[in-house]
């Protein structure tokens, strides 16, 4: 079973929804860093 997440280009974390992951992108762009209200509705990290 595949599991699709939605990963922010920028900070690498990864979300299920690719609503929340696009909110952390433009978090990301607009600040150069991460917003942890956001953040903390990630799945994690993703290991490359
Ligand atoms: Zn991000």
């Amino acid at each position: 079973m595949v599991t699709a997440v939605y990963v922010c280009s920028i900070c690498q974390f990864a979300y299920k929804t690719k609503s929340l992951a696009q909110q952390c992108e433009q978090f990301c762009k607009k600040y150069h860093s991460c917003n942890i209200e956001i953040t903390r509705k990630s799945v994690g990290e993703v290991k490359v």
